[in-house]
């Protein structure tokens, strides 16, 4: 038979025992996080929400190949390429991706797709904040997506760079958008074709962001 163990301590300082360890604790390191109203600085290749890159001058990296969708394991993304022309041009080469979404009730962020991508089009960001009620709101769509314009890009579609084809863009040839390039009209898009000048061709008016 099992020997009893032996009492240390009287009984009715067992209630003061479980008080010492709250005391204890009083006096640590708080390891509470302030979240919202503090955040996190995550990690310089967190893996967050994506993004669409663009080329110097505001075109577009993607190329509309699909490689990325292949990718995914959850099958969160949904793309369309489309050919682009002269009058409206979103990327340098041939194709461009027409429509482009990513389902955040899907991804896992584990980052396969931009391991994926040839152009380096597809990236990720630090931002994590994604929750949302609705199913509807976390499909983001290709606007969501794309970059933003840095100093020097004009918005997608507009004319290549003069002189330059696909590859001079990817090796970095073209820094900047071309003096007096002009956001053509996404016809595509429902926008209305520009009117033509007198010679026929459309005129080059400045066109909103
Ligand atoms: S991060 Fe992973 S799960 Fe999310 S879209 Fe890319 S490949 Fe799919
Ligand atoms: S993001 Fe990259 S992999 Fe995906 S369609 Fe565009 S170019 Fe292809």
């Amino acid at each position: 038979m099992a020997e009893e163990p032996k009492e240390t301590k009287p009984g009715f300082l067992n209630p003061v025992a479980g008080f010492g360890v709250t005391f204890k604790a009083m006096f640590k390191k708080r390891l509470t996080e302030q979240y919202p109203e503090q955040k996190k600085t995550t990690a310089p290749r967190f893996h967050g929400r994506h993004q669409l890159n663009r080329h110097p001058d505001g075109l577009e990296k993607c190329v509309g190949c699909e490689l990325c969708a292949w990718a995914c394991p959850a099958d969160a993304i949904y793309v369309e390429g489309a050919d682009n022309t002269d009058e409206e041009r979103y990327s340098p080469g041939e194709r461009y991706g027409r429509v482009y979404q990513i389902n955040y009730a899907r991804c896992i962020l584990c980052g396969l797709c931009i391991e994926a991508c040839p152009t380096r089009a597809l990236t990720m960001t630090n931002e994590f904040e994604l929750a949302d009620s609705s199913r509807a709101n976390l499909i983001y769509t290709k606007e969501q997506l794309l970059a933003g314009l840095d100093e020097g890009m004009v918005d997608s579609p507009h004319a290549i760079y003069p002189g330059m084809d696909e590859q001079d863009y990817y090796r970095g040839l073209v820094t900047e958008a071309a003096p007096g390039t002009v956001r053509q009209a996404a016809v595509s898009q429902g926008e209305e074709p520009r009117p033509a000048g007198p010679s026929g061709a459309a005129e080059d008016k400045e066109v909103d962001a």
